[in-house]
């Protein structure tokens, strides 16, 4: 099997994790899969892949996919509630099973790309700390931070899900609750990394849009891989992760440009910021 370590970027959605993931695929050695906890519904729905053709025809899952049903990788009932407090999650059988499944898949993305480094997009706590609790010495954590008044702005517009559908939408939220779930989704994020030392890495989507050069190179040295200037560039067509954020199959190369980001000194910023116990 080869050797490889999985690089997991979290915690929350809107915060730019499509962006990153995308840009550090451009890297040799390096293989995204998206918002890989989706990968069920992929599968059953047949939904398109980075690549613009559906899961089933593209030329990297179905290899990795053969004898594995949708059902093996679906979510647990139940486990996205528990989501805020990732240690609350229950090790029944039936999620036992899941986090077999999910490695598998890993191992076998692995194997297949020969990359040595995996990129798991799913942002999502609970699957870190699954995934993490089988084998700890495996993962990274990147901690992806944008501004929480951005992120409350994003999360309460309905957006297109085009891998999905014409028509499909996400559904909005609220800025109090996007706001609430912010703060303790990282705070938690923090917490459960520093507690169970997983390395963690904490990133600001702004200062990565702001200084993509400088911020990319950073966070390859942390990972242990090298910068390359490619990853300015974002190529999306020969790319296989699932899910994310929709501009990566409307457009076939763009780059990285500036958050408009206006509030980071805002007194919301500031007091989410402490109360998740994140450095500014
Ligand atoms: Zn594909």
């Amino acid at each position: 099997m080869v050797d490889y370590t999985l690089v997991y970027i979290g915690p929350i959605g809107f915060s730019g994790s499509t962006l990153l993931d995308v840009a550090l695929a451009q890297g040799d050695d390096v293989f995204s899969m998206g918002e890989v906890f989706q990968i069920a519904e992929w599968m059953r729905e047949n939904h398109l892949c980075t690549c613009r053709k559906p899961i089933g025809e593209c030329a990297f899952w179905p290899g990795v996919l053969k004898d594995i049903t949708p059902n093996a990788l679906a979510t647990p009932a139940g486990i996205g509630r528990e989501d805020l407090r990732a240690r609350t999650i229950s090790t029944d059988e039936e999620t036992s099973r899941y986090v077999a499944a999910h490695w598998d898949l890993i191992d076998r993305v692995a194997e297949a790309s020969g990359a040595r480094l995996i990129i798991d997009g799913s942002k999502h706590l609970w699957r870190l700390k699954l995934l993490a609790d089988a084998r700890p010495d495996k993962i990274k954590f990147i901690q992806l931070c944008r501004d929480p008044l951005a992120v409350m702005q994003s999360a309460k517009i309905p957006k297109a899900r085009l891998a999905v559908s014409s028509t499909a939408m996400t559904k909005p939220s609220s800025g109090l609750r996007t706001l609430t779930k912010w703060i303790l989704s990282h705070r938690a994020a923090r917490q459960f990394a520093d507690q169970n030392r997983i390395p963690r890495l904490s990133v600001s989507y702004d200062r990565l849009t702001h200084e993509p050069e400088k911020s990319l190179s950073a966070i390859c040295d942390w990972i242990g891989m090298s910068y390359d200037p490619a990853m300015l560039t974002l190529k999306t067509p020969d790319l296989h992760n699932i899910a994310g954020s929709r501009w990566r199959l409307t457009k076939d190369q763009s780059t990285i440009s500036p958050a408009s980001d206006t509030g980071r000194n805002s007194l919301i910023s500031k007091t989410a910021t402490a109360l998740a116990g994140l450095s500014r």
